[in-house]
């Protein structure tokens, strides 16, 4: 088996839906036999990998599956209410997550501002140093100077 082979994880099994609404096992069309599938039937633990087509149809007569079967068949609407139910936090999942990207972006804004603020007033502490160093003058005209009041240091977070 190439490395790439190994990589592979098997895909899991669902059975179909027939015309009168019921599920029904059918061997799935893209089956791989490289991939393999789990069935849901069985627990975690237990799980099989099933790599020949002749081994899950033989699966599929077993007790256990053919309860999971009779057992998704008799819960079909509390699935389909589950899945309604789902839908419906997906979608406010979905404008939770956009109404935080949108706190992000104000942030990044913010820090963007900050950081802008933050390389002026060290070009300004660079050029009162120069100065300073140089003539000895008064600092405060040396800052007013150069409009060092200019500088927003509004860093308020909301
Ligand atoms: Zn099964």
């Amino acid at each position: 088996m190439s490395s790439f082979q190994a990589q592979l994880t098997p895909d899991t099994y669902y059975p179909s839906m027939n015309a009168e609404g019921n599920y029904v096992d059918v061997i799935p069309f893209n089956f791989n036999v490289v991939q393999g599938f789990y069935c849901p039937c069985r627990s975690r633990k237990e799980k099989i990998c099933f790599t020949k087509k002749t081994t899950l149809s033989a699966h599929f007569k077993t007790n256990n599956h053919e309860l999971w079967i009779a057992s998704l068949n008799s819960n079909k609407h509390n699935y389909l209410v589950e899945n309604e139910e789902l839908k419906k936090l997906v979608e406010s999942q979905k404008l939770q997550i956009s109404e935080q990207a949108k706190v992000i972006d104000k942030q990044n804004f913010k820090i963007t501002a900050q950081l802008n603020a933050i390389k002026s007033l060290n070009v300004m502490i660079e050029i009162y140093h120069k100065e300073t160093d140089n003539d000895n003058c008064n600092s405060i005209d040396t800052l007013n100077q150069h409009n060092i009041y200019l500088i927003d240091f509004n860093f308020y977070v909301v």
